[in-house]
């Protein structure tokens, strides 16, 4: 193992990650929304999420511009990021299966929207953003550079901490006590802690 191919392999689980989305992307766009908490917010921090664990990494693999930030390449770690991808891309594509057409790159609730509770939803409410916080985590241990590695996991957390309480929030307007009822019974992120 090389830090070349530790981009490499970064680059290959992200190319997956985007054909896995191509299918649910458009099924899901085939069912109009009725209801958008989109706005200028949700812009701000989808685009940071997606510097931190798109632009900013691609940056570093495809350019000598971030190398000044290089550290020396740790194989071990990158097999251990190589773990934690696989688990986020199962997370990704499990996610997508339970969720359906109700899913949405932003806040959006569709017509017929149905609450899910079941299957990977049935312990945790947001399990696609569990596997969000392991894809940034699998880029700090793939990408041995003190910016291009946790720039992912910053990202994203701009994110998470930006629009998981108005997401619920939304949820709750619309689902009312089903969905209060499913947050006493779940953790948000991780099954049974919190
Ligand atoms: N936060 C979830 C879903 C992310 S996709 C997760 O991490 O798995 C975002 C969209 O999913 C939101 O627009 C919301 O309408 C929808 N959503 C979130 N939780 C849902 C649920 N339990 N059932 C149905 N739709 C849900």
């Amino acid at each position: 193992m090389t830090a070349t191919i530790a981009k490499i392999i970064w680059l290959g689980f992200g190319l997956a990650w985007f054909v896995l989305r191509l299918a649910p992307r458009r099924h899901a766009r085939k069912t109009p929304v009725r209801y958008s908490a989109r706005g200028g917010r949700e812009f701000i921090l989808l685009g940071a999420s997606l510097t931190g664990l798109g632009i900013v990494p691609c940056v570093y693999v495809a350019s000598h511009i971030l190398r000044f930030a290089d550290y020396p390449f740790i194989p071990v770690l990158s097999y251990l990021g190589i773990a934690v991808d696989s688990v986020s891309l199962w997370l990704m594509y499990r996610t997508h299966r339970d969720l359906g057409r109700n899913w949405s790159v932003s806040l959006d609730l569709r017509e017929r929207h149905t609450l899910v509770t079941t299957g990977i939803y049935a312990s945790v409410r947001h399990p696609m953003y569990a596997g969000f916080w392991l894809m940034g985590l699998a880029q700090l241990l793939l990408l041995p550079n003190w910016i291009a590695g946790p720039a992912g996991l910053v990202g994203f957390s701009i994110l998470y901490f930006g629009r998981v309480r108005r997401e619920e929030e939304m949820m709750i307007a619309a689902f009312g006590e089903e969905y209060r009822a499913y947050m006493r019974r779940t953790a948000r992120v991780v099954p049974w802690l919190f």
